[in-house]
């Protein structure tokens, strides 16, 4: 699928001897593990090429994917091929630097909420961005090179973007992917360890969501993360947030979604969205956010305005079970 696409991505690649990787804010192991395992990628396939990955947010649950490159100065950029991977929008682009590179390549698998760049690589119907990657090592299998180290980099990002292999994108090739991925060598042991372990604290943060979580009266599981919850149990903003998938699994309930507070002078608060079966990103779209279709995120500026959202989920959720008969 998009072969030539794809084709003139490698050539474009082949052109440059300097290629500068870049990914979204807030970044998650979609776009880290697939930036580092493109990266990796490169580096084994064209060793004489100097390929960057330079960015400066970095998560704690996925620090032990190991660090970035340092700085470099603006006439590296000038001089490189800049791809951009798991990024809707130039405005989510981390490494605000992309912009000095000569050309631009974007990779995706969001909803596309605008164009950029010089060559477009978007398929929203892909599980993860590091599907995308895996797949593009397979079409030019002859060609690149990998190791266990970048087929772990690019399973992290499939794992953890696709709710281990369960959302609703997983499909046959995302398993081709995977496998092709478990054949160069992935430690699944030791992968899911890092991945998913968790401070005996953070069961104790998880009670305390269970017993405070609420739901509309259409089936909307919601939490609010106040500043003074985020203090009671020393909670990061990422630990907070990382909360919304406790609210998982709940019957009737198809769209559940978590309020955590920032804590800045505007008061904002990120809307973590999650849904099945009923598409919720044109919420997020309306509350200056986007996505995927039953995975997004929004920001709200006062309680009143959450409430506002959850009302308007739990309008499109009623929508639903009216319109629609097979749910759960
Ligand atoms: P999150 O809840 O932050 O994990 O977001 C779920 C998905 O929605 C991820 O793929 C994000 O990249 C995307 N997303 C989150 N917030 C926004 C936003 N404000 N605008 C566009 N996409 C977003």
């Amino acid at each position: 699928m998009n072969r030539t696409v794809k084709q003139q991505i490698l050539n474009k690649i082949k052109e440059y001897d300097r290629i500068m990787l870049f990914r979204h804010i807030r970044n998650d192991g979609d776009c880290v593990g697939s930036t580092k395992g493109l990266k990796r990628i490169l580096e084994l396939t064209f060793p004489k090429k100097e390929i960057y990955l330079i960015d400066s947010d970095s998560s704690e649950y996925l620090r032990f994917l190991g660090p970035e490159d340092d700085e470099v100065c603006d006439e590296i950029y000038k001089s490189a091929l800049g791809i951009v991977i798991d990024t809707a929008s130039e405005a989510r682009i981390s490494n605000k630097k992309y912009a000095l590179c000569k050309e631009l390549i974007k990779i995706d698998h969001h909803i596309p909420l605008e164009n950029y760049g010089d060559i477009m690589w978007v398929e929203e119907e892909r599980s993860s961005a590091c599907e995308m990657i895996a797949d593009f090592y397979i079409t030019f299998k002859d060609e690149l090179k990998i190791d266990s180290e970048a087929a772990t980099y690019i399973y992290a990002g499939m794992v953890t973007d696709s709710g281990r292999f369960k959302y609703e994108g997983v499909n046959g090739d995302t398993m081709r992917c995977a496998a092709a991925l478990l054949d160069v060598g992935v430690n699944t042991e030791r992968l899911y360890a890092n991945l998913y372990l968790e401070e005996f604290n953070y069961f104790k943060f998880k009670a305390h969501i269970y017993e405070n979580m609420r739901i509309s009266e259409n089936g909307v599981a919601y939490i609010y993360v106040d500043k003074a919850m985020q203090e009671k149990f020393s909670l990061s903003l990422e630990d907070a947030s990382a909360c919304v998938g406790s609210l998982d699994g709940i019957r009737g309930a198809l769209c559940w979604m978590a309020f955590i507070e920032n804590g800045d002078e505007q008061g904002s608060i990120r809307v973590r969205l999650r849904s099945r079966f009923v598409k919720v990103n044109p919420i997020a779209e309306k509350y200056n956010g986007g996505g995927h279709a039953c995975a997004c995120g929004a920001t709200v500026y006062s309680w009143d305005e959450a409430e506002a959202l959850i009302s308007d989920a739990d309008a499109l959720v009623k929508e639903y079970k009216e319109t629609h008969e097979d749910w759960l």
